[in-house]
């Protein structure tokens, strides 16, 4: 989920706050119905039609899908890129539901006031907002992780987050991606260095608003060093590995062969960036 409180401080974060951006639910047994997170409401009749793009099926208001499915289209491929994912593709196309008002948004979801957007297991549901394209890319990029990993997806939080966090900042509507990370680097170093472990530990809903910025900006910061110094190719890898059931420490290994032997190794080189 995307928390609009971080938007006007830092960054946005998505802290998994309320079970519904929780992709862990059991999955329904075959006597059961789909849960309702799986079957939110979409825009009001005569909304607009929805419209289909190759991994997407748009909702919205006029003329709002077809013109947003331009945009997340472009969000899959920068995602595929960046993750060097190149032949990624969903089973089936993934459902974006953009409503026109936060108040429908609140409604028709059940999210608390200061959520921007959420995810459900195949869905993205956010309303017509300034930087709404960011947060489009942070929550399709939780779809796409917790398509990826499956079962895995919720062993590895801090991926999951600094990977939305990094792509997201790719589609800011008003800063350069250096700007952000710029900021990541100051709201890093307004704190102790968090540790490893302390990073692994970390439970965003548990923790103050303060520390949840930070924690954010380290994950976020931590997977862009690792795509950029480690590439691409290696950075899909590796979420492979992962998917594949393998410890961190262990994909590390499969993944950059020679460079990170465990996540403590990969936390040193990168604090020697810093
Ligand atoms: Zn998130």
């Amino acid at each position: 989920m995307k928390r609009i409180v971080f938007a006007a401080l830092f960054l946005t974060g998505c802290g998994d706050f309320v079970p519904i951006d929780q992709a862990n639910l059991p999955a329904p047994s075959s006597s059961q119905k789909p849960p309702t997170y799986l079957t939110l409401p979409g825009p009001d009749p005569g909304g607009g039609l929805p419209f289909t793009s190759l991994h997407f099926v748009v909702e919205g208001y006029g003329t709002v899908p077809q013109d947003k499915a331009q945009t997340v289209e472009k969000i899959f491929s920068e995602i595929t890129d960046e993750t060097g994912l190149y032949s990624f593709k969903p089973e089936e196309n993934y459902r974006v539901v953009i409503y026109q008002t936060q108040e429908e948004f609140l409604r028709k979801t059940g999210q608390p006031q200061w959520s921007g957007g959420m995810k459900t297991g195949r869905g993205v549901f956010t309303y017509e907002q300034d930087n709404v394209d960011a947060t489009l890319a942070h929550e399709i990029t939780h779809i796409i992780f917790g398509d990826l990993l499956g079962q895995e997806e919720h062993k590895h939080r801090w991926l999951n987050e600094g990977l939305a966090v990094y792509i997201e900042a790719h589609f800011d509507r008003w800063k350069r991606f250096d700007d952000v990370q710029a900021e990541w680097h100051e709201r890093i170093h307004s704190a102790p260095l968090l540790t490893m472990d302390a990073i692994l530990d970390f439970k965003p809903y548990s923790e103050k608003d303060r520390e949840v910025g930070i924690w954010y900006a380290t994950v976020a910061d931590l997977t862009a060093f690792l795509i950029q110094n480690g590439g691409n190719l290696n950075f899909s890898l590796f979420l492979k590995a992962l998917a594949a059931g393998f410890t961190p420490d262990q994909a590390l290994v499969q993944a950059y062969p020679g460079k990170y032997a465990s996540l403590n190794e990969l936390y040193a080189v990168w604090k020697g960036t810093l």
